[in-house]
């Protein structure tokens, strides 16, 4: 059998098992795993790496304009590069509706956009203005096309739907297989709190994470979960930054829901005491929700352990440290003017190594799951996520024992900082293919911009996810059953 590349000598790890073997490639898919392969017109050294499907990166803001009008530092080009860098071969950035714009519009508008990315992409909608030609019309076409998950927020006045809202989208989510992603927190809560610290001068970066409380989050998990189970929706939460709120999910998940979640590395890596920095150092750790604690940060890695997380995502959402960013509205703001969210898509997969797998928290099974295949299930990327002949060699090879030390220029982006400055983690990836290409080897880039190609989707797997029919919808209860 001819190869066009055969990755030799590695220790292949999957979601399911880790063994020695070769990987041969033709024609951008996996065409065959053995314990030895000849040929290759390339052949790859892998003798003590590690060889596993490349990241999946399902939460990203890529050149995308915030409610209030800031755009992120990293456009496709960038973004695409740095989630390279990062081990990523595929990513899932937003595509978000203004009120008053149609989805078509939308699509198109991201289409041009992400024609520069270096790796393989799709979109997960963002959903802020549900009217009847959007729910009837739009979003069915934006379906059919392989647009398969969007997302709705609780939170945010320009962007909130309201319960009502929600369970509109939700019951269009399920009828089509789409699933619904969720920003938890209840916006009336955070208002209040607001306004509270507000009215006594309390405006420093630190109050933010005062502003937010973990109740906020709490309660509007367990809210989005009850809506879901209502018309019997799929539900991802995303973000989920509490113990209380990996609690319901866990529970939730336990008894049926068709509910999916994912945490962050910076929940995991940094707390609210970040944000207690010098001067408006603490601006940088801006996020929502926002950092916790260290109890939440060892409640997450277990739940991360037990199951209760699909992903690890990174939430990059990158502002720089200036004026085009955490600063658009003024040097010396008080915490709600300034721009909420932090980069780390090129941190995410080192960080979940090394102190997932290299400190013994989860396997490397786990690690290639909640890194890649999960998320390939989820959103519908059949061809990606796992490493078997017919997949598309999406690969990135780990070297895991390198050393290496985060710092903002080794991001790749387009950034000014990395929340992530100074941590010493243990294991990088070395080289990473997208469709059997080389993408990055050895700390260069050998993409060209606009290599990446759209993924059009499948509908989302509920293999294992029975679901939960509400009484007044059951048939056999025999009333309005005619509603659902
Ligand atoms: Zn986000």
């Amino acid at each position: 059998m001819q190869f066009d590349t055969v990755i030799h000598g590695g220790l292949i790890a999957t979601a399911d098992y880790t063994a020695k073997g070769d990987i041969g490639i033709r024609g951008g898919r996996i065409a065959a795993v053995a314990e030895k392969l000849e040929g290759g017109e390339r052949r790859i050294d892998a003798g003590g790496r590690i060889v596993v499907p490349g990241g999946i990166e399902a939460h990203a803001h890529i050149a995308q304009e915030s409610s209030s009008g800031v755009m992120t530092a990293d456009d496709y080009l960038s973004g695409s590069i740095s989630a390279a860098f990062g081990g990523n071969s595929s990513f899932i950035p937003f595509a978000a509706q203004q009120r008053g714009q149609s989805v078509d519009d939308v699509i198109a508008t991201y289409d041009a956009r992400a024609a520069r990315s270096v790796i393989d992409y799709s979109y997960h909608l963002i959903i802020s203005d549900p009217k009847p030609e959007v729910l009837e019309d739009q979003l069915p076409r934006a379906f059919a096309r392989g647009i398969t998950s969007f997302k709705v927020f609780m939170t945010y006045d320009l962007m909130n739907l309201g319960d009502g809202g929600m369970l509109d989208i939700l019951t269009v989510a399920r009828e089509h297989g789409a699933i619904t992603m969720v920003h938890a927190e209840n916006n009336d809560m955070v208002k209040w709190m607001n306004k509270r610290l507000a009215a006594k001068g309390l405006t420093a970066p630190k109050y933010h994470a005062i502003s937010r409380p973990e109740l906020a989050e709490e309660e509007a998990i367990n809210r989005a979960i009850q809506l879901a189970k209502l018309v019997d929706a799929p539900l991802f939460i995303v973000h989920v930054s509490t113990e209380g709120g990996a609690e319901i999910v866990r529970r939730e998940k336990f008894n049926g829901a068709k509910l999916f979640a994912e945490t962050c590395p910076q929940y995991l890596a940094l707390t609210r005491a970040d944000l207690d920095r010098p001067g408006m150092e603490g601006a940088k750790y801006i996020c929502s929700p926002p950092l916790r604690d260290g109890r939440t940060q060892d409640a997450l890695w277990h739940h991360i352990a037990q199951g209760t997380f699909e992903s690890v995502s990174s939430d990059h959402a990158p502002y720089r440290f200036d004026a085009t960013g955490k600063f658009l509205n003024g040097s010396d703001i008080p915490y709600p003017k300034i721009a909420n969210g932090m980069p780390g898509i090129a941190a995410r997969l080192p960080y979940l190594f090394s102190e997932g797998v290299v400190k013994g928290r989860i396997t490397l099974e786990q690690f290639v799951a909640l890194s890649s295949t999960n998320a390939a299930k989820t959103f519908g990327c059949d061809s990606k996520g796992r490493i078997a002949p017919g997949m598309d060699a999406d690969i990135a090879i780990w070297n895991p024992e390198a050393r290496l030390t985060v710092t903002a220029a080794d991001q790749h982006d387009n950034m000014d900082y990395t929340p992530f400055e100074g941590m010493e983690l243990t294991g990088k990836p070395e080289v990473v293919l997208n469709r059997g290409a080389v993408i990055v080897e050895h700390g260069e880039l050998r993409a060209k911009e606009g290599q990446g190609r759209f993924v059009a989707r499948q509908p989302v797997d509920l293999r294992g996810k029975p679901g939960w029919t509400a009484k007044e919808f059951d048939p056999a209860q025999n009333f309005g059953a005619e509603l659902r």
